[in-house]
């Protein structure tokens, strides 16, 4: 690969051995061979904020059950179970 900073030639490297650019953030190509974990954090990044939003939208459920149980609790504690149970 020739870098892109200073036109040297660095066959298969990934960082150039002239300057030290980082080649392989260049090409496509290689990015179709990095790890899926690699991927996994640059989709993370570009979708953080959708993921934060259903993350929060997940939380405000637990919650909400959470709290309807114990409402339920509350209810069955103070009429001894009629309510739930007749
Ligand atoms: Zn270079």
């Amino acid at each position: 690969m020739i870098c892109p900073r200073c036109k040297t030639e660095n066959g298969s490297r990934t960082v150039c051995s002239n300057c030290g650019y980082f080649l392989y953030r260049a090409t496509s190509q290689n990015v179709a061979k990095r790890t899926g974990l690699e991927r996994a954090i640059d989709d993370t990044k570009i979708v953080g904020k959708g993921v934060w939003k259903i993350a929060r939208v997940i939380w405000i459920v637990i919650v909400m059950i959470v709290l309807s149980f114990w409402v339920i609790a509350a209810i069955m504690f103070l009429t001894g179970g009629k309510v739930i149970l007749g």
